[in-house]
């Protein structure tokens, strides 16, 4: 039976294909019907996994040699009360009658509504136990699938074309993975639109949707489903009719993309001559061929954090002078602008730390400046790039000027340290700042005095200043980037910079919304920094603007106290 679900539309375009729906404990797990009538008997395969997994844990003990440590065996007797819990090894039952579904899928649903009861608890030390309930969880998985110790494989990269990724939610650390393996779309049923996670899919290119709620319940494995990024609806099991419309959508949709392309090559001038640069956000250094393919005159932001993601090591020194070397070389001699790792928040590369508020707690900067040797790292590895290229350094999340001043400092360690070795580097080497931060963006002559160049981080500046989680579904709604605060923000941080001769970008989803290329460009913005697949739509619209035109009415803009009119007013803009 064909139905629709809504969500919140993060990346635009057309996606049609088959679902795949991805488990919390990041183990394959199909879901498929299982009639009542065989119902007792998948319940007995389960309780046959159950009693599988107590043989494991006996067999585990009893190999403990006498002189191990003590904590092996708490270990184990942690697991073992887990695994006789009746959440873990009962429940499932139930839910195997009510669905009429598989015991793997059975065991999955009540897997992740235990994690999500673990996530609300107050006590860090259980919240932080929910790891150990998803190693249960995968034991008993694994031993479903009839091979214990076996985890399904990923998909070959050949089968995942037509394949439309269903999960709960994704970390941003999972979606930059796709780069690898390429799906055709996702969808979730968590997230906000300027959540990482959400960030990383539009990079990808892919129409994606978050904020399904109950998507991964309602779709099976398989399913045929339409997903229009552009909309936020994924229709599941569609008619034919509506098939062939989607189909033909997607082929226009394509071919719009496809004559974008004769613009690569243009230069990004208004009609009346004032020039604007329009730079790539990228995360890892193979985006750099996309970059230029789109016409990107330069990186404006490299997201260097995802480098530390997805690995339970860090990268090096020279990992890391590989990696910005590489950009920076492919770029020939453009600028490239790296951002010293932006980790915390909800891309923490340290899994074991929970905070109550991780967007409000040690995050970019802040996490830097407590690990002074791993930052100096980072550091030199981003001096030694700057030889071979034009490469800038941007910190994020600057509140404080002592902040500024201890970041200096440490890249006057650094540089010293490559001076005594006598290794080369842009002896001219620019330090910029995000801002962010709306203490920034209101006591900016600071920062204006002590950095070459700053960069607006919208996605986080508005978060801040509209108390807003980012990546929070339930109040996604009130994210507001029309908010008169912010665009008050916004003026006047590119008018005080602008006075003050120092170059300023923005580097937040904004710069890609062809909604508001326009009033950005009446603010007075003159670089835009976005993800690639936007670069050519934003290009579009700069070429077919008059700034002399736009200019007068950015007072009017920013006097609006209604979203809704002045939404009204952008869209008369862009006629
Ligand atoms: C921003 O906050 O606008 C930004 C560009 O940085 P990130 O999205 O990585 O926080
Ligand atoms: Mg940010």
């Amino acid at each position: 039976m064909s139905f629709t679900i809504h969500g919140i539309g993060v990346s635009g375009g057309v996606a049609i294909g088959h679902a795949h729906l991805m488990t919390h404990a990041g183990l394959e797990v199909p879901r498929y019907d299982v009639p009542p009538y065989q119902a007792a008997e998948e319940s007995a395969r389960f309780d046959a996994a159950i009693k599988q997994v107590r043989a494991e844990f006996e067999d585990l003990r009893a190999s403990i040699p006498a002189t191990a440590p003590a904590e092996i065996s708490a270990f184990i007797n942690l697991h073992q009360m887990i695994l006789s819990d009746s959440t873990l090894s009962v429940a499932p039952r139930r839910i195997i009658e009510t669905e009429n579904c598989n015991a793997e899928w059975a065991l999955k649903l009540q897997t992740d509504a235990v994690l999500a009861r673990f996530d609300e608890m107050e006590d860090e030390y259980l919240r932080e136990r929910r790891v150990d309930v998803i190693q249960v969880a995968e034991r008993v998985m694994k031993a479903l699938s009839g091979n214990p110790g076996y985890v399904p494989p990923p998909l070959r990269a050949d089968s995942e074309h037509n394949r439309i990724l269903v999960a709960h939610d994704l970390s941003p650390a999972d979606v930059v993975q796709f780069k690898r393996h390429r799906f055709a779309s996702f969808i979730t049923d968590l997230g906000g639109t300027t959540s990482h996670t959400a960030v990383v899919a539009r990079s990808l290119a892919i129409p994606s949707i978050v904020a399904l709620h109950r998507g991964q319940q309602m779709i099976r494995e398989s399913e045929l489903l339409i997903v229009d990024g552009s909309q936020g609806v994924v229709i599941v099991d569609p008619d034919e009719q509506v098939l062939a419309e989607y189909q033909r959508r997607q082929l226009k949709f394509d071919l719009e993309r496809q004559k974008l392309r004769r613009l690569k090559d243009r230069r990004a001038v208004t009609l009346d001559g004032v020039p604007v640069e329009l730079h790539a956000n990228i995360e890892l250094p193979t985006d750099v061929v996309e970059a230029r393919n789109n016409g990107a005159t330069g990186i404006g932001l490299f997201r260097s954090e995802f480098l530390f993601l997805n690995r339970s090591d860090l990268p090096d020194e020279d990992e890391q002078f590989e990696a910005y070397r590489k950009v920076a070389a492919d770029m020939e001699g453009m600028p490239v602008t790296i951002r010293t790792y932006d980790l915390g928040a909800d891309k923490d590369h340290d899994q074991a730390r929970v905070t109550t508020n991780p967007a409000l707690g040690l995050r970019a900067i802040r996490l830097c400046l407590t690990e002074p040797q791993r930052f100096i790292t980072q550091l030199r590895a981003l001096l030694r790039a700057s030889h071979y290229g034009k490469v800038n350094i941007l910190i994020p999340m600057l509140a404080t000027a002592v902040e500024v001043d201890q970041t200096l400092e440490l890249i006057q360690r650094a540089r010293q340290s490559l001076d005594e070795e006598g290794t080369p580097y842009d002896r001219d080497i620019k330090v910029g700042g995000m801002i962010e931060v709306p203490a920034a963006a209101l006591a900016l002559g600071i920062f204006i005095r002590k950095l070459d160049f700053l960069s607006i981080g919208t996605n986080d500046l508005i978060q801040y200043t509209l108390a807003i989680d980012r990546t929070d579904d339930t109040v996604a709604h009130l994210y507001d980037p029309l908010h008169p605060a912010v665009l008050n923000l916004l003026a006047n941080i590119i008018r005080t910079a602008d006075r003050a001769k120092v170059p300023v970008a923005l580097c937040g989803e904004m710069a890609g919304d062809v909604a508001l290329t326009r009033m950005l460009l009446a603010f007075g913005l003159r670089q835009y920094s976005m993800h690639i697949a936007h670069l050519l739509d934003v290009k579009q619209i700069i070429l077919k603007s008059n700034f002399s035109q736009l200019k007068p009415l950015a007072r009017k803009m920013l006097r609006a106290s209604d979203p809704e009119k002045l939404r009204a007013m952008l869209e008369n803009l862009n006629a």
